[in-house]
């Protein structure tokens, strides 16, 4: 039999195993897939769940829905963090973040996590006083499993917002339209390691770049916000932290293109919530030579950024919130007869650009000057705003996209009088687009007596999509639903546009 003491030292010890073992102060600490694995393997898709599952775990704050499914079939989560219910508190700013569109891109993804491991820690509650916010880690999970560029159908899902035949993005434009978050930001990687650059001898080398919306149509205020404050904001957060950052300008080498900034068109993630007149944003992180290559920094990198565009969106709240509610008032209240620009193009501005890039023989930072640098976009084409536009019933895939860009719109009461206008296509040729050649269709417009009006829908352009209503129905406009193959044949040489205009 044991003596007294040395039970009571049994017992002693016996209760501090158990503390060690279950007291959440020695539990063992989260740890994103990339970090247990010590920044040697991508973060996989089951792995991604099985961490967001341990971080809602552990902080109340953090939920989970299934937005959708891939067309591979995999769940597409979206993380709803905030302090209370989600979207309860009308004094929040709601924010919309969205990693890895592309599935060769994956650093954005593990920039998340590392995000999401901060919040389960309860270490970024602060922010939660004024945002709420939803963070999806990975859009494309297919793509994201074979490290390919498209998903599962073989479809760019950053050219599909416009058309939304990706579940991914139906998904995510479902989601939005739910909450209609003030601020979205679509979260990118640039590939600087191209041949092109090699014989360059330079290529770009920040850490980041920052692309602000461009299109014409979306509010210059928010735009100018988002250049002139937001951009010299991040810059210096990111140069504290130890990272480079630049304004986002895409295309190849300087001696062969122009240098813009990015693009106008609307079908891609920053655009199409931009031109509903949000606070929309791109980033684009270095991305290695491969997928894992140099993957701590860039991971670490796209965290920082993320952690300083919170912060941003925190001090700034009341100021974005106000202003996004204004602009997206005009949209609603859109007024017919105002100017909607459907061509545009990238024009220089007088300045020339100076960038820091990394020489390709001596990997040393070099000065390199862009003569041709256009960093303004102007309207080359315009058209009056119509009330509204009649589809025809019959064009069953025209329905199908109204439905799916969940677009306000209507069997056609043709009580009330109303002017009906039609195009007729009297030409085609074909203008530059970004460097791409698109048909640039001649009209010629004419009034016309409807004698059918129940074969229309009528869809207003007093929505807060109504500019990129206008923009994909007008036959003229360069960034138009038929550009796209499943559209195509909307235009036709010597034949009516068979979508109507109606205007006061
Ligand atoms: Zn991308």
């Amino acid at each position: 039999m044991k003596s007294p003491i040395v039970l009571i030292k049994n017992i002693g010890m016996f209760l501090l195993l158990l503390l060690l073992n279950y007291s959440p102060a020695f539990a063992q600490e989260l740890q994103t897939p990339l970090e247990i694995s010590s920044f040697t393997k991508l973060s996989s898709y089951d792995g991604i769940i099985a961490f967001i599952n341990e971080a809602a775990r552990v902080n109340k704050n953090i939920k989970i829905d299934f937005i959708g499914e891939s067309s591979e079939g995999r769940k597409i989560p979206a993380l709803k963090i905030s302090n209370r219910e989600f979207g309860k508190d009308k004094s929040k700013i709601k924010v919309l973040i969205f990693a890895q569109q592309h599935g060769n891109e994956p650093s954005g993804k593990e920039g998340a996590l590392l995000l999401i491991k901060d919040f389960a820690e309860g270490k970024l509650n602060k922010l939660l006083k004024r945002i709420d916010l939803i963070l999806i880690p990975q859009m494309n999970a297919d793509g994201g499993e074979m490290n390919k560029r498209y998903n599962g159908q073989g479809l760019d899902l950053n050219r599909n917002h416009l058309i939304l035949t990706a579940p991914e993005t139906r998904a995510l434009h479902n989601l939005f339209n739910q909450y209609l978050p003030e601020a979205t930001l679509d979260v990118h990687e640039y590939y600087p390691y191209g041949e092109e650059w090699i014989k360059f001898g330079a290529r770009k080398n920040n850490d980041e770049q920052i692309g602000s919306v461009t299109n014409i149509n979306v509010s210059s205020i928010i735009k100018k916000l988002q250049r002139e404050v937001f951009i010299p904001y991040i810059k210096e957060h990111l140069k504290k932290n130890g990272f480079s950052c630049f304004e986002y300008i895409p295309g190849g080498v300087p001696e062969k293109e122009y240098i813009r900034l990015s693009t106008f068109d609307i079908n891609d993630g920053r655009q199409s919530f931009g031109s509903m007149n949000s606070f929309s944003m791109i980033f684009e992180g270095k991305n290695g030579r491969d997928s894992i290559d140099n993957i701590k920094h860039r991971a670490l990198s796209r965290y920082t950024t993320l952690k300083g565009y919170l912060q941003f969106i925190y001090d700034n709240k009341d100021k974005i919130k106000n202003l996004v509610s204004v602009e997206r008032k005009k949209l609603i209240n859109a007024k017919p007869g105002d100017p909607v620009a459907i061509q545009m193009n990238h024009f220089k501005d007088g300045s020339k650009l100076t960038l820091t890039m990394q020489s390709t023989y001596s990997n040393k930072d070099t000065l390199v000057t862009i003569e041709n640098y256009r960093p303004l976009v102007k309207p080359i084409l315009e058209v009056d705003r119509p009330v509204g536009y009649l589809i025809p019933k019959v064009s069953n895939e025209l329905v199908e996209w109204m439905k799916r860009q969940n677009f306000t719109f209507s069997p056609f009461d043709s009580k009330e009088k109303m002017k009906v206008e039609q195009y007729l296509i009297t030409k085609v040729d074909s203008i530059d687009f970004e460097g791409d050649m698109v048909i640039n269709p001649t009209v010629e417009k004419k009034v016309i007596a409807l004698t059918n009006a129940s074969d229309y829908c009528f869809i207003p352009t007093n929505q807060l999509a109504g500019n990129i209503i206008v923009q994909a129905l007008e036959p003229q406009s360069m960034i138009r639903l038929a550009t796209y193959k499943m559209f195509e044949h909307l235009v036709r040489v010597n034949e009516n546009y068979p979508i109507l205009r109606i205007v006061k």
